[in-house]
């Protein structure tokens, strides 16, 4: 897609840090290294993020993570990982070309916060919502 910059690299006429590559996917070095090693997997054809990825190109991106983050992990010794997406702008989306963030995670404190707040559980809600959902998913 043009003006795309993920496209850009896949097409190679942006450099970039690659650590895999086949030719569905490619992952590579996020420029800003939130910690070090963090690393970006993309499907190689332009879809816009998981609101729009079809069940096949997400099997195959899927498919890479546990090779990508045991391949990170050993290389950075890291103690753990993070899988991020973010889809759409509310969800801090910025590039608008489908991409998985693996962050390696460092116990002795690598300045990443990512925090889940707790809600008190409303179980009727919950069920309600759940039911919602299956129908949305089964239709
Ligand atoms: P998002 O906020 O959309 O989930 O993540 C987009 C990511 O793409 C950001 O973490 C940003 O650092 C990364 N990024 C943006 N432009 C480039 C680039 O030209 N090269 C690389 N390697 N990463 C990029
Ligand atoms: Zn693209």
């Amino acid at each position: 897609m043009e003006n795309c910059i993920f496209c850009k690299i896949v097409a190679g006429e942006i450099p970039a840090s690659k650590v895999y590559e086949d030719d569905q996917a490619l992952a590579f070095l996020d420029i800003t290294q939130v910690t070090p090693g963090h690393t970006l997997l993309i499907p190689k054809a332009h879809c816009k993020n998981l609101l729009d990825m079809t069940a096949e190109t997400a099997s195959h991106l899927f498919s890479l993570v546990p090779k990508l983050a045991q391949g990170l992990v050993a290389t950075t010794c890291a103690d753990g990982l993070n899988l991020v997406n973010n889809s759409e702008e509310a969800a801090d989306q910025t590039v608008f070309h489908a991409h998985i963030h693996l962050l390696p995670r460092f116990a002795q404190g690598d300045g990443l916060d990512i925090r889940f707040v707790q809600n008190a559980p409303d179980f009727e809600k919950m069920a309600e919502l759940a039911s919602q959902i299956r129908k949305e998913i089964d239709a």
